[in-house]
């Protein structure tokens, strides 16, 4: 399927990912280019291209990669927090046209970020 993104291509399995946790509806893997020690991104499976594409029958999706997160987190040894952040649209610094949760942790960080 030509256009597909690099997400979907790692959740088909066509590119590599170093994957943390995968369910029915979604998968973890380590961000490439880690802003942390420890930073992961969530996704689901099903390609919803930002937040600012959700829609009504996305709420039970969208809770389930919230509530996924902090099994995750102390699976990745977390304890002493984390972030996340979903960047939305180019002024956020959105570069992957698939919703992604990235989940951040391991050492202080700071607030406001940039
Ligand atoms: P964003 O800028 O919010 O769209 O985040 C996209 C993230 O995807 C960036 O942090 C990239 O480092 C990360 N990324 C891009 N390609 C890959 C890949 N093949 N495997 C893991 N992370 C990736």
């Amino acid at each position: 399927m030509p256009g597909k993104t690099i997400f979907q291509k790692i959740i088909d399995r066509e590119i590599p990912a170093d994957i943390v946790f995968e369910d029915e509806h979604c998968l973890a893997f380590r961000d490439v280019n880690p802003q942390a020690p420890t930073h992961v991104l969530v996704i689901p499976k099903r390609a919803i291209p930002s937040l600012d594409a959700v829609v009504d029958s996305d709420q039970t999706l969208l809770g389930h990669l919230a509530t996924v997160i902090p099994t995750l987190a102390r699976q990745l040894g977390l304890s002493d927090g984390y972030r996340v952040v979903i960047n939305c649209g180019p002024a956020a610094g959105q570069t992957v046209d698939h919703l992604h949760l990235h989940v951040m942790g391991g050492r202080p960080l700071d607030w406001p970020p940039g």
